[in-house]
């Protein structure tokens, strides 16, 4: 196992790296911009670097100032956590060639999955079932035309580089089609600095399914499937696993985690990664594989028994997996709740300072009765607009989904934030929904509600 680790992130994801490291003996190096000087991260780490000034580009995503910092304070390997510098290719290629190990698959991995439209190719020409859509990038508007004539509409446009539910547009027929390839266009160009577009079938009312993976560069297991069909502005809200879509369809399920598996390994996968799909009715199609650790990684945590962060630490470092897919059970029900900074109705960010932040169990990564908190933030923190809206996440586990539900229930009646405007209130009506507790959900669940 390393010694040392530096942490190129922030909030409740590198709070939760460094409790992973701890438990596994392992120092850590905290980096911070001038917006986080007083962040929790900063706090849950033994060593401390500054990196830059508060916007992303001159601190987190500064991938020469990360590197030196791992090379002043002699960290052996990097965990870049989610987003950031979590999914470039040529950040974990300049993390080999500087002697650093980063916490993650392969670069060659990342590279066949960085590009949207190549990643569908890929697993097409694998065997895993992709939505149906175009052959790669769409050119010009007539190439886009000619591609939509053969797909059908209605039609999704999507941003190649895209992520975060960014650069997606629907298109019913070809005026909006042009319209959709302009404003995608700019979206990427602007977000992500590439502006290559790719088209999917528009499924009216998908399920979102993903299966967690777990590679050692030899053997692939499938973690179970989750399902993050709650979302808005196609960006999940709340989480659960085992995925409800598979109550009753075990057959499906198997063939999902099988599909998964495939997928990782087309491209050479290792360590943590979750191939994410969409399900209508009894068919499923692959949109992506993201290449890190998920937001959503808790729920599998607790219905596994198994600790994601400490598996990536180990594999990273050089161990092999003790398990194999026969000893991966699934046990009870685990939801979670993004508990976000931002107005519960139009999904504005909330910025400003925590004053309170009462959480119904400690914040501190582990179960309490059933209730987790996995939290960035404490009373006094102040929460800026450069980085993303997440405060915390609330997730619980018990034995059956409905026991899971009036659990999540009585812990958000006793979460108390002030400070900023929060989705508390928009998770306390989900929970109380029966169409939730039916578990009849897809991604437009949000606006119906
Ligand atoms: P991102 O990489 O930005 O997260 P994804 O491709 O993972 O984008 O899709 C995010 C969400 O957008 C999905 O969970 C789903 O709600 C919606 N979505 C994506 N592709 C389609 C599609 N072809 N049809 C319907 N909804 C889609």
């Amino acid at each position: 196992m390393f010694s040392k680790i530096l942490i190129a992130n922030r909030g409740e994801i590198a709070c939760r790296v460094a409790r992973a490291a701890r438990a596994l003996g392992v120092k850590t190096v905290a980096v911070y911009s001038d917006a986080d000087v007083n962040a929790l991260h900063v706090e849950a780490c033994d060593e401390v670097v500054r990196l830059g000034p508060a916007p992303p580009r001159e601190s987190y995503l500064d991938a020469a100032r990360v590197l030196e910092a791992a090379r002043s304070t002699g960290a052996e390997a990097i965990h870049p956590g989610y987003g950031f510098l979590s999914e470039q290719a040529d950040f974990a290629q300049a993390c080999a060639g500087a002697g650093v190990v980063f916490v993650g698959p392969p670069p060659e991995a990342m590279r066949a999955l960085k590009d949207k439209a190549q990643a569908r190719a890929v697993m097409r020409d694998a065997g895993v079932p992709v939505v149906p859509g175009s052959t790669g990038h769409v050119g010009d508007e007539a190439a886009a035309r000619a591609a939509a004539a053969s797909v059908g509409y209605p039609l999704l446009v999507k941003a190649a580089a895209g992520g975060g539910g960014i650069g997606m547009q629907v298109a019913r027929d070809d005026a909006e089609l042009v319209k959709a390839l302009r404003s995608c266009g700019d979206r990427a160009r602007a977000s992500f600095g590439k502006d290559a577009l790719y088209l999917e079938r528009y499924l009216e009312k998908p399920r979102h399914v993903e299966v967690q993976l777990f590679g050692d560069g030899r053997l692939t297991l499938a973690l179970g499937a989750r399902e993050c069909s709650i979302q808005r502005r196609h960006q999940k809200v709340l989480e659960e696993a085992p995925a409800v879509a598979f109550s009753g369809r075990p057959e499906l399920l198997q063939k999902l985690l099988a599909a998964g598996v495939l997928a990782a390994r087309a491209v050479g996968y290792a360590n943590a990664g979750t191939a994410e799909f969409l399900l209508a009715g009894d068919e499923f199609f692959f949109i992506e594989l993201n290449a890190r650790l998920q937001v959503e990684h808790p729920v599998t945590e607790a219905t596994t028994g198994l600790d994601l962060v400490q598996l990536q630490l180990r594999i990273a470092a050089g161990e092999k997996l003790q398990i194999g897919q026969g000893d991966i059970k699934v046990n009870g029900a685990a939801i979670e709740c993004r508990i976000n900074a931002e107005d519960p109705v139009k999904f504005f960010p909330s910025p400003g300072p925590v004053k309170v932040f009462d959480t119904p169990v400690p914040a501190d990564g582990l179960f309490h009765d059933g209730v987790r908190i996995d939290a960035g933030v404490r009373a006094g923190t102040i929460v800026t607009p450069h980085y993303d809206s997440l405060l915390a996440k609330l997730i619980v586990h018990a034995e059956t989904r409905a026991q899971a539900i009036a659990l999540m229930a009585k812990a958000l009646a006793g979460f108390r934030i002030e400070g900023v405007k929060t989705n508390l209130p928009l998770h306390q009506r989900i929970l109380a929904s029966e169409a939730f507790t039916r578990g009849e959900l897809d991604t437009h669940f949000l606006e119906r509600l």
